[in-house]
């Protein structure tokens, strides 16, 4: 945990933020922001800071991620219609808060 980190603070609870699924791995939470109908952030409980940290330990991390992006799209209606899963990587792929997150979008014709 990373104490001037955002995610680290939210997975903490240390915020109001409400999670619509939390695992012992991740939790899942509304983007503040949305880009779409629907956008969700499905973020590791572990600080990790993006895609390009991950070590071979961090895989089952991963798996859980990538699972919890098709589960909360069929939970949110979307799967059969589809949506995107996404990583920014670093600050020139987008990448704004550096604790690593996956964002689940749908809901429009992109
Ligand atoms: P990224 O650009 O990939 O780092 O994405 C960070 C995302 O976090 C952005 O889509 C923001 O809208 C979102 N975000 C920032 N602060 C919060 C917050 N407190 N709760 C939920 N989402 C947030
Ligand atoms: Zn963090």
């Amino acid at each position: 945990m990373e104490k001037d980190c955002l995610f680290c603070n939210i997975v903490k609870g240390k915020t109001d933020t409400r999670f619509l699924l939390e695992t012992d791995e991740a939790v899942v939470f509304k983007d503040i922001n949305p880009h779409a109908p629907v956008h969700l952030l499905i973020v590791p409980k572990r600080h990790i800071r993006s895609i390009n940290d991950l070590t071979d330990e961090d895989r089952p991390v991963v798996a859980e991620l990538l699972m919890l992006g098709k589960k909360m799209a069929r939970q949110q209606g979307v799967a059969e219609d589809g949506y995107k899963l996404l990583f920014n990587v670093e600050y020139g792929g987008g990448q704004r808060i550096f604790h690593l997150h996956l964002h689940l979008l749908a809901g429009k014709v992109w």
